[in-house]
């Protein structure tokens, strides 16, 4: 396996020859390290490795497959090992040194890596992806916009968790929902944010790009701006704008709300993208980049 990195909501570039042992994560110790900041020292000809961030020293070593946390003996949650030169250990090890939070992407081969967010922490956010069950939304090609709205969905709330943030649903995967009693739902809920994720369909191919909508709250005015930034420079997508439109929803529900096209289903540009596993990958890490940036703006504001 050699998979993706996402590490704090960005992609890592490079090579990360991550495998799995005995059911267990494993990650070379040296590049994590390296590119957290830690300063890295080798022992034993290269078998033992000790890294050191904010006076908290670590040391492996692979010859006696042992951990030493500050000079004590420590569990290594798994298998250690020398693979090429580099010294392998348990991902559960990597994010307790560094205080991160983890999760594997199977259908992306993407491992995740992320610390808490101050401002994301305890947050209550709800996501809607729109339509759902007997309602497709939009059809292009394979493309359903119910299943993609879904896609993102999901991809986002597993970023969002790892972060810190409570994250509920409007609806199930495939159940059918109205607008009003998604808004019912959303006033039970008493969310801090709501992301409603939609994808746009027209009858010409030419259309194509993303937009973000907001309606007559600051607030969200901010969060939509912040989205679309971020999702562009995932997707690199057309920039059709921020929006302000009285979609019911935004209209009516009591929370911080925006809701997102991320593209065109019928687009003969953003087809492609959208049909692509890690392009919605990227379009969940966009926008939980700018939810992320909000929330740290909002924060400050206090
Ligand atoms: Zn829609």
């Amino acid at each position: 396996m050699s998979g993706r990195l996402l590490v704090n909501g960005r992609i890592w570039e490079g090579e990360m020859p991550a495998e799995w042992r005995e059911e267990v994560l494993l990650l070379p110790l040296s590049v994590v390290a390296e590119r957290l900041g830690a300063r890295l020292e080798w022992h034993a000809c290269g078998e033992e490795l000790e890294i050191e961030k904010d006076g908290s020293k670590l040391t492996i070593s692979a010859s006696e497959k042992t951990a030493l946390w500050q000079g004590e003996k420590v569990p290594t949650g798994g298998p250690i090992h020398l693979k090429q030169g580099m010294i392998m250990v348990p991902v559960s090890l990597i994010c307790r040194y560094f205080h991160l939070t983890w999760t594997y992407v199977e259908d992306v081969d993407t491992v995740v890596l992320s610390r808490q967010e101050p401002g994301l922490k305890g947050k209550r956010i709800l996501l809607d992806p729109g339509h759902g069950g007997a309602d497709p939304g939009g059809v292009g090609g394979d493309l359903v916009e119910a299943e993609l709205n879904w896609d993102v969905a999901w991809r986002l709330a597993e970023l969002l968790r790892l972060s810190g943030a409570e994250v509920e649903y409007t609806r199930l995967q495939g159940e059918t929902m109205s607008v009003s009693r998604r808004v019912d739902g959303a006033i039970q809920a008493g969310a801090d944010l709501l992301i409603s994720i939609h994808h746009n369909s027209f009858m010409h191919a030419e259309l194509n790009g993303t937009e973000t909508y907001w309606y007559h709250n600051w607030s969200a005015h901010q969060l939509a701006k912040s989205v679309q930034n971020h999702l562009l420079e995932e997707l690199e997508t057309a920039n059709r704008g921020v929006r302000e439109a009285a979609f019911y929803l935004l209209r009516h529900v009591p929370v911080v709300p925006i809701l997102v096209k991320v593209g065109f289903v019928t687009g003969s540009h953003d087809n492609a993208v959208l049909a692509d596993r890690w392009m919605r990958e990227r379009a969940a890490l966009g926008i939980f980049r700018g939810i992320r940036e909000y929330t740290e703006g909002s924060a400050s504001r206090l």
